[in-house]
């Protein structure tokens, strides 16, 4: 008898879940507090989008959605640097035919949904928000956001894919034994645009992420299909150049034109949205274990991070993915391979965790630097000149299958060689000499093999 399995979330992890599990023949339930994306269009009716890379291209190209993904998806093959004065200097993320991608939030979770609906023992409900579960007895209560009206469920197998505030978490953390930390940040967003040029086209280069660096805070800007950019403003909630210092119309454009004055002309909806769009918090989830009973978190429920690795969706479907794998040598032994899920995720996603917290000064302070911007050139030759022994850190988290535990530790290692052949004198002048590929030899050859 195939199991009967709810999914609690229905947004990007749930449903490349169900899409997932649809595929073995499970009869699916999913549900969703929210109305259904396919009718009732995104939140606030805003374009989002995300960054994809290898880790989520891999999971989506393996139940063969890769080519309708491609379609709403725009390389962004480097960061381009926005200095104080207007100038920009591009950095390549990687070799010439790796980039990442931009990809609508909402269109990417509709093709899933749709992908899943596609079975016939797949159902979704929406407008059904999770209120409790019984964990001796598998069953979840459910009030359906119109009617105020409640429901039960029974399921055999249960999945918290209910994002970083999941209510499945909240109802483990009444079980015995069951950790969680939460770390919100001090620094908060908020989404802008540059909206399309008069014929539709990108006002800026659209194979890129743009970043407009501060030191203590940053924008950014990915490219959407439809000409725009959604811009995500990260600024302290309190203090110097903090949220808390913009409170009229006059005080966003004086912060434009002070911090970002090459984007004042980009940006002629700056003031409204400002003031329209909501100021959001960043925080960091961890928690353990991720099962209990027959019940399971996965993707931001279970490990929720900062969005600067722009690794969060991407650790998602790789929890599903490897899932997925670990089904086929578990025999579909659920019990078995939920309880090794959360032991070959959890180091992965603490990894993560960690990285994309790092990386929020990388972006916000040493990308602009150009020091740093010499000390990843170095690491960039480094890698081209000893291909199979050296990927330089960005790629090993975002371009490779290494594990995010891995990844984090050699980056640990590559920037101990990094710092010492930055300490070289005149290293500007010699950052591709002789010197410098004979040091990075000499570690490899001690630390790679
Ligand atoms: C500003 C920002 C930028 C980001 N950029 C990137 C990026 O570039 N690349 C990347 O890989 N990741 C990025 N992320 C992270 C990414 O958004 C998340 O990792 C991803 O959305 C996690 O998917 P999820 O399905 O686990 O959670 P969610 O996408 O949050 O989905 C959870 C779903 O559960 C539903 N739900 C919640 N509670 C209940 C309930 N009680 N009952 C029923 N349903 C419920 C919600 O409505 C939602 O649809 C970013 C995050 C932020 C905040």
């Amino acid at each position: 008898m195939k199991k009967n399995i709810v999914i609690v979330g229905a947004g990007l992890v749930g449903s490349i879940l169900a899409c997932y599990l649809s595929r073995r023949g499970y009869k699916i339930e999913v549900f969703e507090r929210r109305p259904d994306m396919r009718t009732a269009g995104f939140i606030g009716g805003r374009s989002i989008n995300l960054a994809l890379s290898h880790r989520g291209w891999k999971a989506l190209k393996a139940i063969g959605l890769h080519d309708a993904v491609s379609k709403i998806s725009i390389p962004m093959r480097g960061r381009v640097i926005h200095d104080i004065n207007g100038g920009t200097t591009f950095i390549p993320y990687g070799k010439d035919d790796q980039a990442i991608y931009s990809v609508s939030r909402g269109q990417l979770n509709q093709i899933m949904v749709e992908e899943a609906a596609k079975y016939k023992d797949v159902n979704f409900h929406f407008n059904h928000r999770c209120t409790a579960i019984d964990f001796n007895k598998n069953d979840i209560t459910f009030q359906n956001e119109n009617t105020k009206t409640q429901r039960q469920e029974h399921a055999d197998v249960i999945f918290g894919a209910d994002g970083a505030f999941s209510e499945v978490r909240y109802e483990m953390q009444r079980t015995p034994n069951f950790n969680l930390s939460q770390q919100h940040e001090e620094y908060g967003y908020k989404e802008l645009e540059i909206p399309a040029g008069n014929y539709g086209e990108h006002q800026i280069d659209k194979h890129a992420l743009h970043i407009w660096p501060r030191k203590s805070f940053m924008m950014i800007a990915l490219p959407n299909l439809d000409g725009s950019f959604t811009v995500t403003l990260f600024a302290p909630f309190k203090g110097e150049n903090s949220f808390e210092t913009v409170k009229t119309e006059a005080q966003v454009d004086a912060y434009f034109k002070r911090n970002f004055p090459d984007a004042v002309a980009l940006m002629p909806d700056r003031k409204k949205d400002f003031f329209n769009n909501p100021t959001a918090s960043l925080c960091t989830i961890k928690c353990f274990p991720w099962k209990y009973k027959d019940a399971c978190l996965i993707g931001d429920a279970a490990h929720a991070v900062v969005p600067f690795y722009g690794q969060g969706m991407n650790c998602g479907f790789e929890d599903v993915h490897e899932l997925d794998g670990i089904l086929n040598n578990t025999n579909e032994n659920w019990e078995d391979a939920l309880n090794k899920l959360q032991y070959q995720r959890k180091p992965n996603s603490d990894a993560i965790a960690d990285l994309a917290l790092y990386n929020f000064i990388e972006m916000r302070d040493l990308s602009g630097r150009e020091d740093f911007q010499l000390r990843l050139k170095i690491e960039k030759k480094i890698a081209q000149k000893f291909a199979d022994k050296f990927m330089t850190h960005y790629a090993m988290v975002t371009f490779s299958d290494l594990s995010y535990a891995e990844a984090k530790k050699r980056g640990e290692q590559q920037s101990a060689l990094l710092d010492k052949i930055m300490a070289l004198p005149d290293i500007e002048n010699n950052w591709d000499s002789d010197v410098v590929i004979a040091m990075a030899e000499e570690w490899i050859n001690n630390n790679r093999n």
